[in-house]
């Protein structure tokens, strides 16, 4: 089972933001900004690339909620999620990374000297 099954599972304990009966909200162990939340569907899909559009459309308003419980549905917020080797994915079950609660850096994630922009 994967740690995010094992978070849903109750097995691993998590900082618990929202849920509902298909997703769950929890802070990022190793925040990237002083709001950094992770939205994850309950059941096991790999990544963005392998979920369905009927998942997606009922996530859309489950993130919406979460960014209006933590206060930064006005201040503004950033939605990521890294997919695949190149993508940065760690954890292969597919999470969106929710990320606010200050002005947040933008610049380009190319991160290979051997391929030019
Ligand atoms: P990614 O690189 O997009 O796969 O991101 C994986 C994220 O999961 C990282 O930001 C980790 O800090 C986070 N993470 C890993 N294990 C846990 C955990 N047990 N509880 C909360 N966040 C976690």
């Amino acid at each position: 089972m994967c740690i995010f099954c094992k978070i849903v599972e109750g097995e691993i304990h998590s900082n618990k933001v929202l849920e509902n009966d298909d997703f769950l909200a929890f802070h990022d162990i190793n925040p990237s900004a002083p709001i950094h939340v992770l939205v994850i569907p309950k059941k096991h899909v790999e990544n963005f690339h392998s979920v369905d559009g009927q998942t997606m459309a009922k996530m859309t308003p489950f993130i919406q909620e979460v960014a209006e419980k933590l206060g930064i549905d006005k201040s503004g917020y950033r939605v990521v999620t890294n997919n695949g080797k190149d993508g940065g994915q760690e954890v292969f079950h597919l999470h969106f990374h929710i990320l606010g609660g200050g002005k947040l850096k933008w610049h380009h994630y190319h991160d290979d000297p051997t391929k030019a922009i």
